[in-house]
């Protein structure tokens, strides 16, 4: 039985935003949501009961590094991720797709292209080993903890993802960089097309071989990288795709991303796909991306920059991102917002979190974190209220001229 379904509440006038309910067998994800990211079934130096205190809907862990470290069996045992990690609402994995092929290249996921900083080698760092090879049939790959090489196809991406047990798992796909050709970006696409159906097939069979399981919805990624014809077409294509009844239950917006064009590829994508299927944009989550993102069409989000920002002691505030070591929060006796209603700013000071960070102690990355994933999880719950009220462009504007306000000044 399918206990997986999505519908759409209430969309943005003019636009494609709209706001939604995902319905889990482990619950339900009012949309557009904000999904920490747990990489290897936890999120960092956070306990999963602050993460559903601070409003966390679902959370989102990493096949690759899951299949390297405990092993995917383990996890099944365990009752899969959800109950191996002590979360008990909506999981989602990642196919490793993304991890396989951007191993030891410093890949990054969205590139501002007109900074004057972008080098080729931000994106194939010099004197770095590509870890990874691709074939029409799946990707070869040397582990980033011990040398040894492992290969992914489309079924053993699947068959690691049944075993993970999450209620949203993403379809195996290639990866590709803004540097790629348009020739390669095209017949790159035509492989994730063909590597869709067969994630398709071996869901299937997944499916009824692991009858009694709870069902475990999957999600086909959107690649085309940021060319308008590849994109529309790929969205078209799995759209379309229909294995003996099996359908994708909804989309990843994949790939590498120029941030300049983000709202346009996402509208691209998000013309094309059918409404009543949810849409997830992969490894997004500053605040600027999120609102695009929103407006655009799709309805979650995950991203691990919050948390890792966190550990390096940047923070969210209603006026742009702060080092909490710097010298100016020595006697900050007062929260790091004080309209933020995380425990972290209800019960501490920036003067204690400064302290922590440079006392190099542990506590500084748990609260650190707390703000930040309750910052973000937060303003993406104001979105949906935006949505709901009629007034997503206010908040929109309001947030970013004073998130942004010395950007702006810059601009
Ligand atoms: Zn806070």
């Amino acid at each position: 039985m399918n206990q997986f379904s999505f519908k759409v509440q209430s969309t943005i006038e003019g636009a494609l935003g709209r706001t939604g309910e995902i319905v889990t067998p482990h619950g339900v994800i009012q949309t557009p949501a904000f999904i920490p990211v747990g990489t290897k079934a936890t999120v960092k130096s956070v306990l999963p009961e602050s993460m559903k205190e601070l409003g966390a809907q679902a959370l989102l862990a990493n096949a690759y590094h899951l299949y390297l470290q405990p092993g995917p069996d383990i996890v099944d045992e365990a009752g899969g991720l959800g109950s191996f990690m002590n979360w008990h609402g909506p999981t989602f994995t990642d196919s490793g797709g993304f991890q396989v092929l951007s191993l030891g290249v410093g890949f990054k996921k969205v590139i501002a292209m007109d900074e004057t900083t972008f080098r080729s080698d931000e994106v194939i760092a010099d004197k770095k080993e590509r870890l990874a090879h691709v074939d029409d049939d799946g990707v070869t790959f040397k582990s980033h903890l011990d040398g040894s090489m492992h290969r992914f196809t489309p079924e053993i991406s699947l068959q690691i993802q049944h075993q993970l047990g999450a209620d949203i798992m993403f379809a195996f796909d290639e990866c590709t960089t803004l540097h790629n050709t348009r020739g390669y970006q095209q017949k790159s696409l035509e492989r994730t097309r063909l590597w869709a159906k067969r994630c398709l097939i071996e869901h299937g069979r997944l499916t009824q071989e692991r009858v009694g399981k709870p069902y475990q919805a999957l999600f086909g990624v959107l690649q085309g990288a940021q060319y308008e014809d590849l994109r529309r077409k790929a969205a078209r294509d799995l759209a379309g795709l229909d294995e003996d009844g099996i359908t994708f239950d909804g989309f990843g917006l994949g790939g590498a991303l120029d941030k300049a064009k983000l709202g346009e590829i996402v509208n691209w994508l998000c013309e094309e796909l059918p409404v009543n299927k949810p849409r997830h944009l992969l490894g997004i989550g500053e605040p600027d991306d999120l609102f695009v993102g929103v407006e655009n069409g799709a309805d979650t989000f995950d991203c691990v920059a919050p948390s890792r920002q966190a550990r390096t002691s940047a923070v969210f505030t209603d006026d742009g991102r702060v080092n909490l070591t710097n010298a100016k929060y020595q006697r900050a006796f007062s929260p790091i917002s004080e309209s933020c209603d995380c425990y972290t700013c209800t019960h501490y000071t920036m003067a204690y979190l400064n302290h922590l960070f440079k006392a190099k102690e542990m506590l500084a990355s748990t609260l650190a974190t707390i703000h930040n994933e309750r910052f973000i999880v937060n303003l993406v719950d104001r979105m949906r209220a935006s949505i709901n009220n009629g007034d997503f462009y206010a908040l929109k504007a309001d947030f970013m001229g004073r998130f942004y306000a010395k950007r702006n000044l810059a601009q």
